[in-house]
């Protein structure tokens, strides 16, 4: 009988040594050093596979029972929530940073404001964790979960239009407190409106965006800008006459939803135009400032002649102002006069003027829309730009008339008719602007009689000043 052939056959190589050849793998298994070698590498596999395990099960975990919420730093509550943070007891956020806004004007003055807000710790990885506090929600919202908030910012990405880097916090907490979020978010807001109230907020341009500029302002009261008879409360009620309207403007605005066919057919934008004229120091901005102060608006200000400003930008601000503010173009007529109109150019932003006419024709909204110009020098404006429907209410703001002086002097020193009279007398004549006069009250102003004596110098004292 043959024998059975071997399952195995044997190996021909002629190298002993060779993996193929049975005495090779034999005296390998047998080494005690490899033995022990792959017994490590096993449970090493073991290991990495059980972490896995664990960390998907804890994320599955966290997903069940955790709940978070993310605010892009793009998003309004950001800041809101940043400043609520830093109201909390220093306990809870022990890390303060401040946040300084610089703005640098065209004629060279610089301004800044600070706030404070919760600080950050760059890691400088691509990724940090910036800041991580714990915070425990305030008594009178009834919950004792504590929350977690983390603040991160990606170092790769960024905010193309304000170049700052993109962060974001993430508030973390249990899955059945999620509640806690919208309480949270309520108060920040809450106390960030606070801080404005009886004030008004000034917003400039920042990049194609509206962003708050220093602290809200004092409101200023009406009766501190005494213009000349009539002319306030002409253009106060004539504003409050339009806000006042708005169903009836809402009721013919069933195109709003197609702004520009509302615009060309219906002919009644929501929107009223003023425009606002005469020499420097009359109390145009003012006089603004505090309608807005009485309407409980605030006020966008935008500098046409801004370096940087493209039609499109402008387009977009107009159409994306913040509610219940008053759109301010100051000094229109830096921007465009008809000469630099001719080119159809501004001398440094990049805006046309029919780029201009189009973003004012375009400021459509379901709410009611503001726009106040400025000018020194009506004579320069192009006539395009103050027709009726771009500029609905024209006033002339001159310089002080008698009325003006006196109810100015009044104003500075009560009761003190007889020297206002004498005042008046020796100001017959003359050209005198109301800021000209309100530097030389200023300037006397514990001394009613010498401001009277000294009334020569009204121009000089408010330079000294
Ligand atoms: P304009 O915008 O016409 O150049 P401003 O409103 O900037 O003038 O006025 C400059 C300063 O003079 C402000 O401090 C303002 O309080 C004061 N002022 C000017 N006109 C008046 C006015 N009619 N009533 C009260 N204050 C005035």
């Amino acid at each position: 009988m043959d024998p059975l052939p071997s399952p195995l056959p044997p190996s021909t190589h002629p190298d002993p040594s060779h993996p193929s050849n049975p005495t090779f793998i034999a005296s390998v298994t047998a080494n005690p050093f490899f033995s022990a070698g792959a017994g490590l590498i096993g449970v090493g596999a073991g290991l990495a596979l059980l972490r896995q395990a664990l960390n998907i099960g804890t994320t599955a975990l966290r997903r069940r029972v955790l709940v978070s919420l993310e605010i892009p730093s793009k998003d309004k509550s950001y800041l809101w929530f940043l400043q609520w943070m830093s109201q909390q007891p220093a306990r809870k956020t022990h890390q303060l940073a401040v946040e300084t806004t610089f703005k640098q004007h065209d004629n060279g003055s610089v301004s800044t404001t600070f706030s404070l807000v919760a600080r950050c710790v760059d890691t400088g990885t691509p990724f940090s964790l910036l800041a991580i506090w714990h915070v425990t929600p305030p008594a009178h919202l009834g919950l004792t979960t504590t929350q977690q908030v983390q603040r991160q910012r990606d170092g790769k990405m960024m905010d193309l239009t304000t170049g700052s880097p993109w962060e974001t916090i993430t508030l973390t907490t249990l899955s059945r407190d999620r509640g806690v979020f919208s309480q949270l978010l309520k108060e920040a807001r809450e106390l960030a409106l606070a801080k404005q109230e009886g004030k008004t907020v000034m917003y400039t341009s920042w990049g194609p965006e509206w962003r708050p500029f220093g602290l809200p302002r004092r409101r200023r009261m009406l009766s501190s800008v005494i213009l000349d008879n009539g002319i306030k409360e002409r253009i106060v009620k004539d504003v409050k006459d339009f806000i006042n309207n708005g169903s009836w403007y809402n009721e013919r605005a069933d195109c709003l939803l197609y702004p520009k066919l509302f615009v060309t057919f219906a002919g009644i934008p929501y929107r009223r135009g003023y425009l606002l004229y005469g020499p420097p120091g009359s109390g145009k901005s003012s006089f603004i400032q505090a309608l807005a102060g009485e309407l409980e608006y605030n006020i966008c200000i935008l500098n046409l002649s801004e370096r940087g400003l493209t039609d499109d930008r402008l387009n977009h601000l107009l159409s994306n102002i913040p509610e219940r503010s008053v759109m301010l173009l100051e000094d229109i007529d830096a921007a465009f006069t008809k000469r630099k109109q001719a080119d159809q150019t501004g001398s440094q932003s990049m805006i046309t003027f029919s780029g201009l006419l189009n973003a004012l024709d375009g400021v459509a909204s379901a709410e009611e829309r503001i726009v106040f110009m400025t000018t020194n020098h009506i004579e320069l404006l192009d006539p395009a730009l103050v027709r009726p429907g771009r500029v609905d209410l024209k006033e002339y703001l001159g310089n002080a008339t008698e009325s003006q002086i006196r109810r100015m002097f009044l104003r500075f020193y009560e009761g003190q008719e007889d020297l206002a009279e004498r005042f008046v007398n020796a100001l017959r004549g003359r050209e005198v602007s109301t800021a000209g006069l309100q530097g030389h009250f200023v300037y006397y102003k514990d001394n009613p009689e010498e401001a009277v004596s000294k009334v020569e110098s009204v121009d000089e004292s408010c330079q000294l000043l």
